[in-house]
């Protein structure tokens, strides 16, 4: 489960990935903390196996499968949690991930246990507080202000920014809050000088497989603008964009995934209209899109 990556960079595969950077032969940070009580207990546990004292979590971005683990190892041990300003918000209250989704205040259906992490307490994250050899390189797009992390063997954490080829086939419709941000991300991790990368979801990827990678993330990103174009050539409304992407997707339609690929469908529309490739009309107090 463990794996050492690099002279001070390990890796544990619980159910996302958790990166661990060792700052001296008994002190790591943790970067993200899997998706629940049960992963933060692994890390703690196998922290505690390896004799190294948790100095600080650092948290990628808010969603639960990054943040799950947060509660239960700040409430055991007390070590400070760090996330940049947007997230740290969310993480501190984890209902707005659903508020987001949803649109307004999220039902019963959106509030379980599952969908949503515990809360914990966090600092803001900046370059200052890191021990020397991790650094932080901002990856916004997939959410509001993510960030990864490289450390000083030339790994790069890349969190959400980039999924790895076997998600890609899993999940067809991933989410981008900012998709213009989340091109221009991209075309910043093409820039990359590393040993290694690591997507938090699917396989590690070297500099030789970089370009690959990413163009199979663009591709799959512009597969859905396409398909969204193609739905829109006569005017729709939002209902019915989403009744064709599941039927084009194969997804399930259910009350979650309703909201949660209707979110990720509402980000592609906003990219769209600002980029001049869509436009909305109001008739008889329905609101349309089409494609221009
Ligand atoms: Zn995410």
């Amino acid at each position: 489960m463990l794996e050492q990556l690099g002279s001070k960079t390990y890796l544990i595969n619980v159910t996302n990935k958790v990166g661990i950077f060792l700052i001296n032969e008994n002190d790591v940070v943790i970067i993200d903390t899997g998706f629940d009580d049960q992963a933060g207990q692994e890390i703690m546990d196998l922290c505690a196996t390896k004799k190294w004292h948790i100095k600080m979590i650092v948290n990628t971005h808010s969603h639960i499968d990054h943040i799950g683990g947060n509660n239960i190892i700040q409430k055991k041990i007390n070590v400070p949690i760090y996330a940049k300003k947007m997230e740290k918000a969310i993480i501190e209250n984890p209902e707005i991930t659903a508020a987001i989704a949803f649109g307004g205040y999220p039902h019963k259906y959106l509030r379980s246990d599952f969908l949503l992490a515990k809360e914990s307490n966090v600092l803001e994250l900046t370059p200052e507080i890191l021990p020397a050899g991790l650094e932080i390189i901002d990856l916004p797009g997939h959410n509001g202000n993510m960030v990864g992390f490289k450390t000083i063997d030339d790994i790069y954490f890349l969190a959400d920014a980039i999924g790895g080829e076997s998600t890609l086939k899993k999940y067809t419709i991933q989410f981008k809050y900012n998709v213009k941000e989340y091109f221009e991300t991209l075309d910043y991790i093409r820039t990359l000088k590393g040993k290694l990368f690591v997507p938090s979801h699917g396989e590690n990827f070297s500099q030789l497989e970089l370009d690959y990678i990413i163009k199979l993330n663009k591709d799959a990103s512009e597969d859905i603008i396409k398909n969204i174009k193609k739905i829109c050539r006569k005017k729709i409304t939002f209902e019915h964009i989403l009744k064709y992407i599941f039927k084009i997707y194969h997804i399930k339609m259910d009350f979650i995934q309703n909201t949660y690929i209707g979110a990720s469908i509402k980000c592609y529309l906003s990219y769209l209209l600002d980029q001049g490739e869509l436009e909305i009309n109001i008739e008889d107090n329905i609101l349309y899109w089409r494609t221009l």
